[in-house]
């Protein structure tokens, strides 16, 4: 059957909605394949509007992947906003892919990548309008197999019910050795049909199929056991794990998005996983070890992402970019190589140490100083005891005072509030380090200007980490210790009007919560905020917590659970989580073990520096942390300045951003 183009029914509708270029594909760098001549076609599908998702780079790396194989097709789908969800449905349009506007129905995989779990209720609303059956269990042959991954993959349980599939881990070689199992069971026939081909996923153990295990539950609700119903399905499930960046130098061709989007840059990863073992750190727990991409690689990838995709900023991407072995060859070789020409670097790092301070000056050469960010995250010693940040008051002082000696005039400190163990104590602290950062600026820099911006997020405990096992403090709880350290750094008016305070109320936060740590009853939930009209929650005015709670109350209390059992209480050891039959290497007896710790105020080391500690990442892999020097040189450092070109305007970025708040 031909698979025609929606796009005739599509295009009328289009004046009718807000920002309809995001609708219509044909991005610089975009693949157009022939549907005809392909084998297997994924949908790759990043549930959040296309300003956010289009610059997602675990799509854009799997998107490059799967069309450089001669007979793969891969197309991209967005969530489409509510005006065009309405004229979608009433005019019987299908969820569709920007390149071809094929209908989202008709591909072989759907594979959609869970950043943040606030974009599961815009998962049910592709699905829906893709004309796939919510459930798993109602899809037939006909269906797309919908296959999810991402950092929220890593507890797929409260999607369960509507993903056939999830992938933990790294997506390059995984989606090859998926497309190699669907490759060859269409070449078949399609033998034993849906059925069959998730079995074949499941055999490989490290494709998770929600369906192939039972799960059991206690009387008092927590989880009984986790048991495989089949013997396809292994015990755990194992992460994948691309070992070697420079193998896999994604992506090549950055796609230029055709709308205003979050990041208006070509980025390039310069390593993988981060061993700081900061508590709080979902990323850092799940992506260990250590890999780095070489300053050879980086060079490479700079030069050649730059020339396909005419962008004029490059940001040097991971979790902690400061900590690559080379990172001050990079930055020094990047910055001479592209002085003068226009094309501007920056670096998320938000390292408290004067090596930061010296790279932002590094990248700022000839450039505008903007602001530099710093993350304490706890406001007291003692709280940072708890979450392993180990960074003193002094230390702080001190590289904010190099900063300010340097030319910068402003600041930016993120925090965390509702960290476990906390009190209004450790909160009210951020009030005093604030005051003493604007009174270092002043004192170095003899300047009244020096400003500090405070951001502040609400702690949520995630899966895999140390703080799986804490209570979740309530909203009401931060909003009351955030408006007392308002009224703290206020108190002094003369120091207080240089700070800046940013935080959003904590009930956004409590919601991912109960998604990130649910288990498989929490689909209930969603479904029901979903039909109840709930879209785009990661997004603050469209996010209803009312509309959370009251699903909550209908379909959690009749089972004897709650939104605060799952969210607000305390865990204890012997507790079966709902992710431990998926294995990310974290030893779950090292885990708890660093939890006593926590709650003792000890700290640990970064084992790229001190022997290892056995949190069982590298003995599960068989593998051990990359950490350079490579030995390589970055590029020919030949400049590539134009007399003509403005000198490049250079910031010291912080962490990624995100829809919400
Ligand atoms: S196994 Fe050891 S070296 Fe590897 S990440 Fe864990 S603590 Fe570090």
């Amino acid at each position: 059957m031909p698979v025609e183009s929606v796009f005739p029914r599509l295009e009328p509708l289009l004046p009718r909605v807000s920002k309809p270029v995001q609708y219509v594909g044909g991005e610089l760098n975009a693949t157009a394949k022939d549907w005809d001549d392909t084998a297997v076609r994924w949908a790759l599908c990043y549930p959040d509007a296309y300003e956010v998702g289009l610059p997602n780079q675990g799509i854009m790396i799997l998107y490059e992947v799967l069309n450089e194989q001669p007979d793969v097709l891969a197309e991209r789908t967005y969530a489409v906003w509510d005006d065009l969800e309405q004229l979608m449905r009433e005019h019987g349009v299908p969820q569709f892919t920007v390149e071809s506007h094929r209908p989202v129905g008709a591909f072989d995989l759907l594979g959609v990548s869970f950043a943040t779990e606030l974009g599961y209720t815009n998962l049910l609303t592709a699905l829906d309008l893709a004309g796939i059956p919510l459930h798993s269990t109602d899809r037939t042959d006909e269906h797309p197999i919908v296959i999810g991954g991402g950092h929220a993959a890593f507890n797929p349980e409260p999607v369960a019910d509507f993903v056939d599939a999830a992938v933990l881990g790294d997506g390059e070689e995984a989606v090859l050795e998926i497309t190699g199992i669907v490759r060859d069971w269409k070449a078949q026939g399609r033998p034993g049909g849906r059925e069959e081909l998730l079995g074949r996923l499941a055999d490989t153990g490290g494709v998770y199929v929600p369906r192939c295990y039972d799960v059991d539950y206690l009387p008092d609700g927590r989880i009984e056991r986790v048991v495989p119903n089949t013997d396809r399905a292994p015990e755990r499930v194992s992460k994948a794990t691309t070992m070697d960046l420079d193998e896999w130098p994604y992506p090549k061709q950055p796609l230029v998005p055709l709308a205003e989007s979050v990041h208006e840059r070509m980025s390039v990863e310069i390593f993988r996983g981060c061993t700081r073992g900061c508590r709080f750190c979902q990323a850092g727990m799940i992506t260990r070890p250590v890999r780095e991409r070489s300053a050879a690689g980086i060079g490479d990838m700079v030069q050649r992402g730059l020339d396909a995709s005419g962008f004029t900023e490059v940001g040097l991407l991971s979790l902690s970019s400061a900590d690559h072995s080379e990172i001050g060859e990079v930055t020094k070789g990047l910055a001479d190589r592209y002085e003068g020409s226009g094309t501007s670097l920056s670096l998320p790092s938000t390292r408290v140490d004067a090596f930061n301070v010296d790279l932002a000056n590094e990248l700022a050469r000839n450039g505008r100083r903007s602001g530099l960010t710093f993350a304490p995250e706890g406001g007291s010693e003692r709280i940072r005891r708890v979450i392993n940040k180990m960074v003193s008051e002094e230390d702080l002082i001190s590289t904010v005072s190099t900063a300010f000696g340097a030319g910068w005039r402003q600041v930016k400190l993120y925090f965390m509030c509702g960290l476990p163990t906390e009190t209004d104590d450790d909160v009210l602290q951020i009030a005093h380090m604030s005051h003493g950062v604007i009174r270092a600026g002043r004192e170095v820099s003899g300047r009244k200007d020096i400003r500090a911006t405070i951001s502040i997020g609400a702690f949520v405990p995630k899966p895999h980490t140390p703080f799986q096992w804490a209570a979740q403090e309530h909203p009401a709880v931060i909003d009351e210790r955030l408006r007392k350290l308002r009224a703290e750094i206020n108190s002094d008016r003369r120091i207080g009007r240089n700070v800046g305070m940013r935080y959003h109320d904590g009930k956004p936060a409590l919601i991912e919560g109960l998604l990130s740590r649910g288990d498989r009853r929490v689909g209930r939930v969603i479904e029901r905020v979903w039909r109840e009209g709930g879209r785009f929650d990661g997004w603050g005015e469209h996010f209803s917590y009312d509309r959370w709670v009251e699903a909550c109350v209908a379909e959690l209390e009749p089972l004897g659970v709650s939104l605060e059992w799952f969210t607000t209480r305390e865990r204890d050891r012997t507790e079966v989580l709902p992710w431990d039959h998926l294995d990310s290497g974290l030893d779950k007896e090292w885990l708890w073990e660093d939890w006593v710790d926590a709650l003792d105020g000890r700290e640990q080391d970064d084992c790229r520096w001190v022997p290892c500690f056995d949190c069982g990442v590298c003995p599960s892999m068989g593998t051990d942390i990359q950490v350079g020097p490579g030995g390589r040189p970055l590029l020919p450092v030949d400049p590539v300045a134009h007399p003509d070109t403005p000198g490049q305007e250079v910031t010291a970025v912080s962490a990624p951003t995100r829809p919400w708040p």
